[in-house]
């Protein structure tokens, strides 16, 4: 559906052109909740504007659906605008109208002569019956965001792009938006492509990932593989963020990794059958697109001695696991 072919974009400036993004490549599919996640500069909101075309590629290809948007005229990229909405972290609701004036006037602006009937019903849709007649300074930022959804939704639309859109929310508000978008995903067959810094927004509702650094995709693929093998600096950082306990510089370590296949308690039988007194470095388990997946990272109290028993273990027991330097883990 979306494919992003060696993606170049320089905004130049008097002290030197920066460099927002490098070489980008990137398919996401139909049906796709892509997750771009990496920290702030990354490159990220950069990435998401040049999906619609709002800032224009210095160089490279957006291929919607097949069709290159740096090729086509402007007639035909307003008419695929429509397909590819948009919702942002501060909501950019007009403050002047009502929240049914908000959604119907994207109807007006996408050709709907009598927006009010399809406004109404995606208010239903995110749960905001009752509060058509209310003004955003009147609702919560969950509630605006809501609105926004609704609005975005007016015009069609088969791809959702969200930049931060829960950045702004509270943990609990931010999941409810999460699960609205989920549905909306299942629903409407909507695909939507999630820029976040937060590795937990991604988590929650993404079935695939790229991590973005210094304007860079430096890994991409799906959450669960990019989620128990980082393999890149910036992933680590993003995924273990600062909750190991990385020991001894240099010092190695096993990493066991659990996808929902393994029923046996592991840790426990290394312990009482191998007899080896592991100490945890690192633990967590999550569910990944309704899979509990895990890791738990292990020092071994005689590494040399005891590495061939334990991975014989894990070999015979089909527990994936890895070797890893604690530098691995910083
Ligand atoms: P993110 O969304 O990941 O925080 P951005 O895409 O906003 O990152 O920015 C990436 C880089 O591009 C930053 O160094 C930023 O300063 C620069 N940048 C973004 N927009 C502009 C612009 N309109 N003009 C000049 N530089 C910009
Ligand atoms: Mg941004």
């Amino acid at each position: 559906m979306i494919e992003i072919k060696n993606l170049e974009k320089t905004y130049p400036s008097k002290s030197g052109d920066v460099v927002a993004l490098k070489d980008i490549n990137l398919t996401v599919e139909d049906g796709d909740i892509y997750g771009i996640i990496g920290l702030s500069g990354a490159g990220k909101s950069t990435l998401v504007r040049c999906i619609n075309l709002l800032e224009k590629p210095t160089s490279g290809q957006i291929l919607i659906d097949g069709e290159d948007l740096t090729k086509v005229t402007k007639n035909r990229l307003l008419e695929i605008r429509k397909k590819v909405s948009m919702i942002f972290q501060h909501f950019n609701l007009l403050q002047q109208r009502s929240v049914l004036k908000n959604v119907e006037l994207a109807g007006e602006i996408a050709g709907d002569k009598n927006p009010t009937e399809r406004a109404k019903e995606l208010l239903k849709l995110v749960g905001l019956e009752d509060r058509l007649n209310y003004y955003p300074s009147q609702l919560s930022g969950g509630q605006q965001q809501r609105v926004a959804i609704a609005r975005a939704l007016m015009s069609d639309p088969k791809i959702l792009l969200c930049d931060e859109a829960t950045s702004a929310l509270d943990p609990e508000t931010t999941h409810s938006i999460l699960e609205l978008l989920k549905t909306l995903n299942k629903k409407l067959g909507l695909t939507i492509v999630i820029i976040s810094h937060q590795m937990s927004v991604i988590e929650s509702i993404c079935n695939k990932v790229a991590i973005i650094d210094k304007s860079q995709i430096v890994s991409c693929g799906y959450l669960k593989d990019v989620f128990l093998s980082p393999t890149n600096e910036v992933a680590k950082k993003l995924i273990y963020s600062g909750h190991v306990n990385t020991g001894i510089k240099g010092e190695k370590f096993v990493k066991l990794m659990f996808t929902g296949e393994v029923d046996k308690p592991i840790v426990a039988n290394v312990i009482s059958e191998l007899k080896i007194s592991v100490s945890i470095m690192y633990a967590e388990t999550k569910v990944i697109n309704d899979t509990v997946c895990g890791q738990v990272i292990f020092r071994l109290p005689s590494y040399n001695e005891d590495i061939k028993k334990l991975t014989d273990y894990l070999t015979r027991e089909n527990v994936p696991f890895e070797e890893v330097d604690s530098d691995a883990l910083y």
